[in-house]
């Protein structure tokens, strides 16, 4: 890419983070983040153009990149401090996941979708982000092994919030999941443990996201159970 592209590239970035911050994001960490992640490393080289487009974009296995918007929203939903050890479910292209470790001190992130995840390993390891881990699996299961994890985020719907995850969240920890009776509709809801088996839950609104396919989520795409 030519330096003259790089520029713009870095302009269209900080437009976006400015109409975030006016759509209501105020979390000076999560703007900051969002500035140091170039998004065009993260979709595929024809759509390099659309990558600062407030919007959620194709990335190959009928998956996308989240919409930026809904990255920061959610970032700032986890309360993220930078002692946090975060767990991510839905790697996709690997772009929340640079924009939480941005943030926080370690991030593990889940993909069932093999290449997706190999892609995004590689991805984050070329752009130096050294504080992600990717796994290859069903993310509905967590990741026991780091746990337990001050934040949790779920970047795919499911039909309640898996119980795995909830048991994998430390004391005085943030679950951020979209939950839905269908697929492709749902609210997102936050959770957090207040003490060990007791949660507190608010519902932040209307969203839209990939289905959450797997043990604890959903079986088949469109099955609504
Ligand atoms: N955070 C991603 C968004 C990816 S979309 C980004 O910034 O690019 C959601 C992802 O969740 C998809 O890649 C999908 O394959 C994955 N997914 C769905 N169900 C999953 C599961 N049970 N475990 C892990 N990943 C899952």
């Amino acid at each position: 890419m030519s330096t003259h592209s790089n520029i713009n590239r870095i302009r269209e970035r900080e437009r976006l983070v400015a109409q975030i911050e006016r759509e209501g994001i105020r979390s000076p960490a999560v703007l900051d983040a969002l500035r140091q992640v170039p998004r065009e490393a993260f979709v595929p080289a024809e759509l390099h153009e659309a990558a600062y487009y407030d919007s959620a974009l194709p990335i190959g296995h009928e998956q996308t990149i989240s919409q930026p918007f809904v990255v920061a929203l959610m970032a700032a939903t986890l309360e993220l401090k930078s002692t946090d050890r975060v767990l991510e479910i839905g790697t996709g292209s690997g772009y929340a996941a640079a924009v939480l470790a941005a943030i926080a001190k370690e991030v593990y992130t889940v993909e069932r979708h093999r290449e997706l995840a190999e892609t995004a390993r590689e991805r984050l390891r070329t752009l130096g982000f050294a504080n992600v881990h990717v796994l290859h699996a069903d993310g509905t299961r967590g990741w026991p092994e780091h746990a337990p994890y001050q934040a949790i985020t779920v970047a795919a719907g499911g039909p309640d919030v898996p119980q795995p995850l909830r048991d994998q969240l430390a004391i005085g920890g943030r679950l951020v999941i979209p939950v839905g009776r269908k697929p492709s509709q749902q609210q997102l809801i936050r959770v957090r443990k207040i003490a060990e088996d007791d949660y507190r839950q608010e519902n932040l609104g209307e969203v839209r996201f990939v289905p959450l396919v797997g043990a604890a989520g959903w079986d088949g795409e469109e099955r609504v159970r």
